[in-house]
This record gives C-alpha cells, structure tokens and sequence, in this order.
C-alpha cells in the first residue's frame, strides 16, 4: 500500500540539468549557456551545462560520466521534444544505472526556439521558465518499474468468416493455439455465399471451401460454430472468455452428412443460405460444403421428438447422431489476445420503398442474386426471373442502395458494392451474351488492383452504365419492371424497360458490434464499425492492448483487404505473444487506500475498466494495472484525493504550475496539453516554424482527462490570467473515450467560474490535432486576446477565491 509521505523524495534530490544547443536550432534564438547558469543556482542543481548536441555520443557520455562522479539522480534535459528523444535519454539512464523514469524534459527546440525566432528575449526568458518547470518536477519524480506479466499463448477469434478463418490459420501455422467462435452453424461467412469474387472472377466457394477444411483439420484450433461470446473478463495476455454454444440436437463429430435424416423431415422452411429462394427442412445442413459437416435441428421448427408426433429423423439416422436431449453448453476459455473479425450484415432494402423491393417479385437484392447465378443455388446456376421462371432479356442494377446516403442506409460508401456488380454483369455476360444489361450508379469506384480493367471489360462486353439513381421503379402486366432515371450526364428523364431489377446492397456492421463493444470496452465509428487504435499507424488494433481487428468489423472491405487485414491483426497478436510475456507500462493510476472511500466514480470514469470497488461493501478499489493505460481521468475525477496518477501525481503537476507563476504571472499563459494530440500539435507549430506569444507555457499531460479541476484553481490562485486545456478531438481521444470526461469537467468549472462572477473565457477548452500546428498557434495567438483583455481586479478576485485551501490540494 503507497503510504502518501513516501512520495516526496525532494530530500535526496540530486538533478543534473544539460542545455542543449541543438547545433543552432535552438542555440541561434535561446541564449543556452543564460539558462544554463541560471538553472546552476536553483535548489537541488548539482551540475548544470549546455551541450552542443546532448543526443550525440559524447553528450550522452557527458551525462553518464556526470552521473558517476557527482552522484546524480534525477536528470533534466532541454532540448527537443521529449516526443522524439525522450525513449533515448531513458535508455541512457538505464546504462547509466539509474531508473529511466528519473529523466524530465524540456521542449526548447519545438516549442521554444522554432516558435519565437525573431523574439531571442522572450524566448531565453521562455526557456529559463520551462527548465525551472522541469527542475521543479524533477525533485519530486520517482523510480517506476516496469512490471511483467505472463502472456497466455493462445487467441479468441471471433467470428469465422474468411477474414476470421484467415487470422486463425495464420496464428496456428506460428503455433498459437485458436479458439475460433463462430455463432452460425457453419464457418464461411458472407463469402460462401457468393458465386464469383472479382476481379479475378475465381469461384467464391472453390477457393474459400479448402481453407474451411484446414481449420477444422488443424491441430491447434478448436472450433466453437453456433456459438456465441457472452462474457469477457481480464486484461492483455489474460483475458477470460465466456463462450456459450447451442444445442445442435445432432453429434457434430459423429454425424457424415449423408442426409438420411433429411429426407424424412416432414418439415419444409425457406432456405436461409439461398435467400428463401429454396427451402430447407427443420434437419439441415446449412450448405454442402459446411465445416463443420454436420447436421443440425432447428428446435424451434421441429414438430418433436415423441414418437407419436414425429422423430422420424432418429429412425433414419443409423448412426445415431440425432440427440434431442442435447442442451446450450456454456466454455471458458483463456487467451492473450482477442482478435475481432465479425464481418458484416447486409443492408435490408425494404425500407427503400421506392424500389418496390417487397412490391414486385423480380426485384432482387445481390446475394438473392448471386445464388439465383450459383449452380450449387436454387436454379442450378440458370438465371431466372422468379415471378414466371423465364430467362430475362434485360436486367438492371441500382448501385448505392442503403450507401452514400443520408436518409436510408448509411452515409459512408461500402466499399464493395461498385465492383460487385461489374462482377455480376461480368458473370450474366458470360453465359448470356444476348441478355441487356444497365447499372445505374452516382459513380463507378473501381480503385483497386484490376479493378478498372474489369470494368472496362464489362463496358466492352455492352453493358451500358447510366449515371442517374431511378427516382420510381413501376411493374408492369408482365411482371418486367420500368425505372424511370433522371440521366444526370445527358440531363434528361429517361424510361428503361427491364425483366429484372438487381439492387446492389450495401455494407452494415455486424448485429453483434455493440454488445461486443462494451463487453470488451471497445470504441465505434460514427458510422458503427470498430475504431482503431489510429487510422494509420495501428490500423488493426484495438486502442484496448492485446485485441485487434480483422475484416469488415472495423469498416467495409473486399475480400483481398479482409484477408490482408486478418494476417495483419494475425501477426500483431503473435508479436505481442510470442516471448510468453509482456512489459506493462510503469505510468499507471494507484489507489491511497486510506484515502478512498469507495464511492465507485473512478471505476465509473475508467475507458478500460481497470478500476474495480465494491460500492456496497464499501471496499477500497483496486486497480489492475495491466488493464490501466494510465490516462489519469480516474485520478483528476476521485472527490477524495485518493488516486496517485505515477508520473503524473498531483504534487508533481503542481510543482510545475507554482514554477512557472513565480515570475511575473500575470503575462503568461498556461496551457495543459495531451501527449498524443495537442502536443504533437504543438510541436507540429513549431516544425512549421509557426510564430506565436512567447508567453504561452505548456505542461505535458498524457490525457486532458488528466487535468484535474485543482490545477486550474491553483493556477488562478497564482494569478495566471488565462488556462487552457487541450486534446485529441472527441472521438479520436488515444484513451478510448477519456477527454468525453475532460469535456464535462471543463463544463463545470465553468459553471462554477460563473457562480463566482468569474470570466469563463479565462477557461479554454479546444480539441487540437497532432496535424492541426497551424490550430495551435492561432489558438495561442487567441489566448493571448484574451489574456490582455483580464484586468488587475479580476486576477485578485479570482485569486482571492481559488486561495482558499478548499480549491487547491496543499
Ligand atoms: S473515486 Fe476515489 S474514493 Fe471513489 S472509489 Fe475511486 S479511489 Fe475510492
Ligand atoms: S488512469 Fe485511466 S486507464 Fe488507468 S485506471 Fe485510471 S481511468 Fe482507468
């Protein structure tokens, strides 16, 4: 248990403070050796220099030779931003023996230099005020250790379409074990159901069919279908899984599939897997290819087991798999990582009335399509209209139903949808040359490998494509269709007469998305899919450590960028599980068990669910540091002051706020700035050479969630006129949804700025990008406005007020 007294080390402290010059960059606008010597007559300095260059070999050697002859233990460095060197200089206090958690920095470079280039002045005075910042801070900084936790070796996909059945063949080829969890009967997906894929026109099933077989074959994969992921518990390299699978009424293992079963079943239903196009009965196998092979009941269909009313089908089976004693069967299993790859739904066209979907019978959807062209479908493969079974003459498509649209549907494009009907008038071309076919589009997306070629292909082959959406589509006597089409290239209203009507359906995400969401803490995209981690840089994880993503679970997909995405998020879990265990981050939250009085907001506020308190019994809450990312909204929301934030304490933030308010407080700006976000942002000002007030300080916190409502208080009590707090945008936030926290802290404050006649403009919130430098400086610029703009008066009022013990931590 921490034991608060135990956190001041000020005492021991010995800081080493290097100036670095940076060549010229900083040294041609800061006078370097000015902030040496001055920093050389604070308390707790025991050696203070500038470097020409303190990355350098020999600067490095400096430090370290300093360390052993002056016995330092705390190392303050100013020079560039610790975004760049900060994992360096740790590093060099590891070699030097000394904890890497006992280096601070200074961003002279950046956010000094580079940012007042014509104001040497202001920016020496600016540098002096950062360094003491970070001297101050240095005092009261601590060893951390990395803590290591075991890793189980073996990984929970869920969902086993072809981007789920992918990553599970990739991480059990690196012998990590799979448990593959799969809620239909039968693995394959979407894409089983398909005739074609493009552009390569390979059929769907001949290529996907093998690959479903090698899961079920392979040793290290254990195969949950009818399966469903109820509970998760745990953290990276531990997560436990609840899994409940339902009853099949059949022995998977036993039964051969040979369909005796079936052929007795009084019972005839749709078929699901042909669309309704065929029926099925209440025996079935999905599919012939299903993995597994195996029969199953549909209980609800079934007309019962008793022999006086049926159980004709246990009379067939001469194996005896039909069991209708079977019940839902609840597994846990144990992994280190969790790889999302749910796929999609498609989109239900019968609230787009306008294409008469559920009016007209030759009104098809894609995949109604695509099984009507499957010879293992309904017809054997012969395109037929449904409403008399006579081949077409002409067939349209309609691109865009439920995408790109603001009404019904989706807003976003899915991605697929374009191509797909290339494929299709591709796939009619071929067997029917003589058959018309129109596609009705906005535009024609063909952006990947081979796909403008297909398209031209299909063009050349007469199929004519029409850039106009039908406004109303009619039936005829005859049952054939008539669309009447605003032609937006010739910019006339234009009829076309067709057999059959195909609309090209759109991509949603899967059913099971928002109850996965929150069960694993994940976080979703406007749009509904997964979010990851960043859009670029970790485009398949998850920003919770140790689950990724695969497939169109985290956004529509072909199959070629679900199969690269699945092997991807493959190799991202066997990297993180390959050595059996894993380093956890020292910078995480901790409780003052004393302190705590167990009211459950920090469990409350927590993005990770790392904090738990038993409310009721009032026990203190504990945190799992291997779930805490060390946001610190936990720490800057607890009412009791009983959560210490490693690296980022109260004490320590303070330190810096009192330092910097020393001197002449009433000329500058404070502003709080996330790691991830607002910083790189600032830092981005300062690569662009974007000048503003030379006045503006900034503390580095790793989340705005962090800024607890204290540190604005203490900053007014010291008479700072203006305060400004800044993050990732909402919805981009690196700690899942931390700064949603930091938005109504900042809401608050403002209320209660308000309650004590208190300008709230002196309060700032604003969302800044790690892109957005030029945001940074016009934000500066428009702080320093208001800055100006703060009188005398309203500094001592506020400060009189927020003086007060209550506002401000002792
Ligand atoms: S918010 Fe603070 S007092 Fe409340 S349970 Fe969490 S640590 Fe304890
Ligand atoms: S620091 Fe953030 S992630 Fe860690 S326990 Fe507190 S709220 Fe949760």
């Amino acid at each position: 248990m921490i034991d608060i007294k135990d956190l001041d080390h000020r005492e021991d402290a010995r800081i080493g403070v290097y100036i670095c010059h940076c060549g010229l960059n900083i040294a041609q606008t800061v006078n370097c050796s000015e902030v040496a010597l001055y920093a050389s007559n604070l308390d707790d300095v025991t050696v203070s220099k500038d470097l020409i260059y303190v990355c350098s070999e020999q600067g490095q050697q400096q430090i370290k030779d300093d360390i052993l002859e002056n016995g330092l233990n705390r190392i303050v460095i100013a020079s560039c931003s610790p975004r760049l060197h900060e994992p360096t200089f740790r590093q060099m206090l590891k070699d030097a023996g000394l904890n890497p958690y006992l280096l601070e920095m200074a961003n002279l470079r950046e956010q000094c230099s580079w940012v007042h280039m014509n104001e040497p002045d202001a920016a020496t005075e600016k540098a002096i005020d950062l360094v003491k910042m970070s001297i101050a801070r240095a005092r009261l900084i601590w060893p951390l250790e990395e803590e290591t936790i075991p890793v189980t070796k073996r990984t929970l996909v869920i969902g086993g379409g072809v981007a789920g059945i992918q990553t599970a063949m990739d991480l059990a080829n690196a012998g990590i074990s799979v448990a593959l969890v799969e809620k239909e009967p039968s693995i394959g997906g979407i894409m089983a159901q398909l005739d074609k894929t493009f552009p390569t026109m390979d059929c769907s099933i001949c290529i996907l069919g093998p690959k479903m077989s090698d899961v079920n074959r392979h040793p290290m994969i254990k195969l949950y279908t009818m399966s469903e992921v109820v509970d998760v518990k745990g953290y990276v390299g531990n997560f436990e899984v609840k899994i409940l699978k339902k009853a099949r009424y059949v022995n998977e293992n036993e039964c051969t599939a040979c369909g005796e079963c079936a052929k007795v079943c009084p019972v005839i239903r749709p078929d699901e897997f042909n669309q309704g196009l065929s029926s099925r009965r209440a025996i079935y196998t999905p599919f012939p290819q299903s993995v597994p092979s195996a029969y199953l009941v549909n209980i609800n269909e079934c007309l019962g087991h008793n022999p006086a009313v049926c159980a004709k089908c246990i009379d067939a089976c001469e194996k005896g798999c039909i069991d209708f004693h079977m019940s839902d069967e609840e597994f846990v299993e144990k992994a280190g990582s969790i790889v999302v790859a749910t796929g999609l739904e498609a989109y239900d066209p019968t609230e787009m009335d306008e294409y008469g979907y559920t009016r007209f019978e030759n009104v098809l959807t894609s995949i109604e399509f695509e099984r009507l062209m499957n010879a293992g479908g309904p017809t054997k493969g012969e395109l037929i209209r449904p409403s008399d079974r006579r081949r077409p003459e002409s067939v349209g498509f309609i691109q865009c139903v439920g995408s790109r649209s603001t009404g019904k549907g989706g807003k976003y494009c899915s991605n697929i949808c374009c191509m797909n009907t290339v494929k299709s008038t591709f796939m009619i071309k071929e067997h029917y040359p003589d058959i018309d076919i129109k596609v009705f589009y906005i535009d024609i997306r063909a952006f990947g490998k081979g796909f403008e070629d297909l398209y031209m292909r299909s063009k050349k082959m007469g199929v004519r494509y029409i850039r106009g959406l039908p406004g109303t589509v009619q039936q005829e006597d005859d049952g054939s269709i008539t669309a009447a089409v605003e032609n937006t290239v010739s910019g006339g209203l234009e009829f076309f007469h067709l057999d059959m009507l195909v609309l090209a359906i759109g991509i949603k995400p899967a059913p099971a998305t928002r109850k996965l969401q929150k069960m694993l803490g994940l976080q979703l995209s406007p749009d509904g899919f997964f979010l990851e981690a960043h859009p670029k840089l970790q485009p398949v994880d998850a920003a919770t450590r140790g689950i990724y993503f695969a497939g169109c679970a985290e956004g529509p997909k072909d199959i070629k960028e679900s199969v690269t995405q699945a092997s991807a998020a493959a190799a991202r879990a066997i990297g993180l599980m390959h050595k059996g265990e894993i380093t956890t981050e020292p910078i995480t939250a901790e409780i003052l068990t004393d302190h705590c009085k167990a009211c459950g907001k920090c469990a409350e506020v927590c993005p990770y669910n790392a904090i738990t308190v038993d409310v009721k019994k009032k026990t203190p809450a504990v945190v799992n540091k291997a779930a805490c990312s060390g946001c610190g909204t936990c720490a800057a929301e607890c009412p009791f002051g009983a959560i210490i934030m490693n690296h980022f304490t109260d004490i320590q933030i303070a330190s810096q706020i009192d330092a910097l308010l020393e001197d002449k407080p009433e000329e500058k700006i404070l502003a709080f700035a996330c790691n991830w976000c607002s910083y790189a942002g600032a830092d981005y000002a300062g690569v662009s050479r974007l000048q503003y007030p030379p006045n503006a300080r900034l503390i580095r916190v790793m989340c705005s969630g962090r800024v607890d409502e204290k540190f604005v208080w203490r900053a007014f009590a010291g008479r700072v006129p203006v305060v400004l707090i800044s993050g990732c945008h909402i919805g981009d936030c690196h700690y899942i949804n931390a700064n949603h926290w930091t938005e109504k802290r900042v809401k608050k404050m403002h209320k209660k700025m308000e309650k004590f006649s208190i300008n709230p403009e002196r309060l700032q919130l604003e969302w800044i990008s790690a892109a957005e430098g030029t945001l940074f400086a016009e934000t500066m610029k428009r702080m320093e406005t208001i800055r100006r703009s703060v009188t005398q008066e309203e500094l001592s009022e506020a400060s009189n007020i927020f003086s007060n013990k209550k506002y401000i931590m002792a």
